[in-house]
């Protein structure tokens, strides 16, 4: 980077962390570009998962219940290789907001991985669900998800004890989202003083109306190395990577103490 280029940036961030340092409510929205650094990879970027056709077309709700043998297969092979993934600087950031700097920081998440609530982040809303468990679809047990990958190791469907074959509880295509947490999503980004979007391409419907609901004396930050349809919307964006735009923020936020 250019010097020029490099003051212009350190004076955005700057004046960025003034305002996060002033909020006292912080709403993060996060999507798959902000674990790219634990090693996940996203689903729409040139290498992303969704360039496999028919990974994108089985791992939906009609062939969960259709065909459930082809829906394992695939949702194997593109979700539970994650396995000692860590939060990277941009997942302990936002729970340094949190625990350090005494921020209430709502993070709504498109991410299934788990990796704010391992960074220590208290307040997590899983818009599309998560990897941990998976739940019968009749008697509705739920199960750890270690049940469904030794089944799956010994080449047998995860069954429930009634019978049934269990289902992830991840939100998959054609499923709707939880209504407890869509509503809590709705409510976070209302309240906050801040508006985050952190590594989200906000091409996935509903979570990308969270941007336009939020308060209109809110501040909008969009920090994605790709440009956004609502970066025209933005008081600040950042086309950086979120671990180093994150990690400076939060330096700088404490130097203001
Ligand atoms: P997306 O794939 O549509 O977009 C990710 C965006 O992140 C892209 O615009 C990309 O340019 C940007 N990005 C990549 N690396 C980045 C980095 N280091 N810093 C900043 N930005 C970076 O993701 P999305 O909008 O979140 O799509 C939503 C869907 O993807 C959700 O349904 C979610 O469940 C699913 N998904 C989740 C995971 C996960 O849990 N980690 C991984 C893949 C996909």
């Amino acid at each position: 980077m250019g010097e020029v280029i490099v003051l212009v940036m350190e004076r955005k961030l700057v004046e960025c962390a003034k305002i996060l340092r002033k909020a006292e409510k912080i709403a993060v929205l996060t999507g798959a570009g902000i674990s790219t650094e634990s090693g996940i990879p996203d689903f729409r970027s040139p290498n992303g998962l969704w360039q496999k056709r028919e990974a994108r077309e089985a791992t939906t709700r009609s062939c969960f219940f259709y065909d459930v043998d082809t829906f394992y297969h695939y949702f194997a092979q593109l979700f539970l290789g994650w396995t000692g993934i860590k939060p990277n600087p941009a997942h302990i950031a936002l729970a340094a907001l949190e625990h350090e700097l005494g921020k209430l920081v709502f993070i709504v998440t498109q991410n299934i991985d788990g990796l704010h609530q391992m960074a220590g982040s208290t307040n997590v809303a899983e818009l599309h669900g998560n990897l941990r468990t998976a739940t019968c679809p009749k008697c509705q047990k739920q199960y750890d998800m270690i049940m469904v990958r030794e089944a799956l190791a010994a080449k047998q469907q995860p069954l429930c004890e009634c019978g049934r074959v269990v289902k992830p509880d991840v939100v998959l295509f054609e499923d709707p989202l939880d209504p407890y947490t869509w509503r809590q999503a709705q409510v976070w980004t209302m309240k906050a003083d801040v508006v985050l979007c952190v590594g989200t391409s906000l091409t996935v419907s509903p979570a990308n109306t969270l941007v336009y609901n939020r308060r209109n004396d809110s501040t909008l930050v969009i920090l994605n190395t790709e440009p956004t349809r609502y970066d025209s919307q933005a008081d600040f964006v950042f086309r950086e990577k979120a671990g180093e735009v994150l990690s400076r923020m939060l330096s700088i936020c404490r130097q203001q103490e």
